[in-house]
C-alpha cells in the first residue's frame, strides 16, 4: 500500500478509515500542537474505539506481589541497586485471597505484577496460576518480566491468558543504555515467544525518557503494529530520586495522549488502558484518555503497606486503591455513558 502525506484533517480522515500510516505521517500526528487538530485526533481515536471495541470499560485488578528485582533499569525505583527500597514478597495464599477480592469487586481479570524475582520459580508461579483458575473465573495476566521460553510455556499451560511485557523503547541504543545488560532484541524475542504460545500480548513504552525523540515514539508505534500487540500500555516517564535518572524531566501528558490516540487509530481493536502513571502525572489526563482511545482501567488491589513500597516512580503508592478508585471511575464512566465491562474482556478473536 502506498502511504502519502497530507494536511492534518485529510490525514486524520484516512487514519480513521484504517488507512496505512507511514512513519512520517505518524510523526505528523504525534507532533500536532494546535488545540483544534489535537481535539480532532482525540475524537477520531474515540470513534474508532467505539466502533472497534465498543463502549464498555474493562477493569483489570492488579496485584503487585513482589518488589524484589534482579534487574537494574536506570529509570525504575525497584531497580536492584536502590538500597533505600524496602523489599517485600507476598505469600501464595495472600495472592489468592486478593484475586478472590478482585473477582468479588466485579473485575474480570487479575494482573499479577512484580519485579524480576526468581524467588517465584516456574513451579511456584504455575501453582499460583492454577489455584487462581481453580478458585475464580478470572482471566490471568502476568507482568513479571523476561523469562525463558519454557517458563512462558509452563505458565500458559497452567492457565495464564495474557502477558504484559512493555518493549519500553523501540530505539535499541537507548534501550541498551537504560537497561544495563539487556537488549531490545532479546525483549522482542520474548514478545515473539509469547505470541507463539498464543498469549494475548501487551507491549508499550514510556514517553519522555531522557534522550528519546519524537522519531523514537513513531518507531514505537511501528513496532507495536509490526508485532501485532493485543494490549498497549503507554505512560509518561516519571523520574525517581533513588535512580540515576533523578533530576530528569518527566514525560509530557499531552504527548502520552497523542500516542494513545495514534495507537488506537493504527491498532483498531486492541485493549488500551489509561495508565496509573498518567494519572499520577496529571489526574485530568487519565480521564481524558478515555475520550482519546482508552478502554481499560486497572485498579490497584495491592494492600496499602506493600503498595507504598512498590514505588516504581514517586506518587505511585499514593493512588487510590480498589473500591475507592472503582467508585470514582464508576461515576465518571456513568456520566460518559460508558458501562463497566462484564467478563474477562479479552481482545475479540478475529475470524
Ligand atoms: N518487572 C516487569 C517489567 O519490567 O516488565 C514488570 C513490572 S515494571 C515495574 C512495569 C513497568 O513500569 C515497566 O515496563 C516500565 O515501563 C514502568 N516503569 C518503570 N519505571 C518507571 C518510571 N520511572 N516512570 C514510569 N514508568 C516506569
Ligand atoms: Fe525491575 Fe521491571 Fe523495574 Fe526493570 S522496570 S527494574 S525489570 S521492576
Amino acid at each position: 500500500m502506498t502511504c502519502t502525506s497530507s494536511a492534518p484533517d485529510d490525514l486524520l480522515f484516512r487514519a480513521e478509515q484504517g488507512g496505512c500510516l507511514s512513519r512520517e505521517e505518524i510523526l505528523e500526528l504525534l507532533s500536532l500542537n494546535d488545540a483544534e487538530h489535537v481535539e480532532h485526533l482525540y475524537r477520531s481515536a474515540d470513534r474508532v474505539r467505539a466502533a472497534c471495541v465498543g463502549e464498555e470499560v474493562f477493569l483489570r485488578g492488579i496485584i503487585e506481589f513482589s518488589n524484589h528485582c534482579m534487574n537494574n533499569c536506570r529509570y525504575c525505583g525497584l531497580r536492584r541497586d536502590n538500597r533505600q527500597a524496602v523489599r517485600y514478597r507476598m505469600d501464595d495464599d495472600e495472592i489468592l485471597d486478593l484475586a478472590e477480592a478482585i473477582e468479588d469487586r466485579g473485575c474480570g481479570t487479575v494482573v499479577l505484577q512484580s519485579g524480576e524475582d526468581l524467588h517465584y520459580t516456574r513451579e511456584r508461579m504455575c501453582a499460583i496460576i492454577s489455584n487462581i483458575k481453580a478458585r475464580t473465573g478470572l482471566a490471568i495476566t502476568l507482568s513479571i518480566g523476561q523469562r525463558p521460553f519454557d517458563d512462558y510455556r509452563a505458565f500458559r499451560d497452567a492457565g495464564a491468558d495474557r502477558y504484559l511485557l512493555r518493549h519500553e523503547t523501540a530505539n535499541p541504543e537507548l534501550f541498551a543504555e537504560l537497561c544495563p545488560g539487556r537488549s531490545l532484541e532479546d525483549r522482542i524475542q520474548c514478545l515473539r515467544w509469547l505470541k507463539e504460545l498464543d498469549y494475548e500480548v501487551g507491549m508499550g513504552c514510556m514517553v519522555g525518557l531522557p534522550g528519546q525523540t519524537a522519531e523514537d515514539l513513531a518507531d514505537d508505534v511501528l513496532l507495536i503494529r509490526e508485532l501485532g500487540a493485543d494490549m498497549i500500555g503507554i505512560g509518561p516517564f516519571i523520574p525517581h530520586e533513588e535512580t540515576p535518572l533523578k533530576g530528569s524531566k518527566a514525560g509530557d501528558a499531552g504527548m502520552v495522549l497523542r500516542m494513545l490516540a495514534v495507537i488506537r487509530l493504527v491498532t483498531r481493536d486492541t485493549n488500551i488502558p489509561s495508565t496509573t502513571a498518567l494519572g499520577v502525572l496529571d489526574g485530568d489526563s487519565r480521564m481524558k484518555a478515555f475520550k482519546a482511545g482508552a478502554n481499560v482501567f486497572m485498579p490497584v488491589f495491592t494492600p496499602q503497606d506493600c503498595a507504598k513500597r512498590y514505588e516504581i516512580y514517586p506518587g505511585k503508592g499514593d493512588v487510590k486503591k480498589a473500591d475507592g478508585a472503582i467508585n470514582d471511575f464508576r461515576e465518571f464512566f456513568g456520566a460518559m455513558g460508558r458501562p463497566m465491562g462484564k467478563g474477562p474482556g479479552g481482545r475479540r478473536k478475529r475470524p
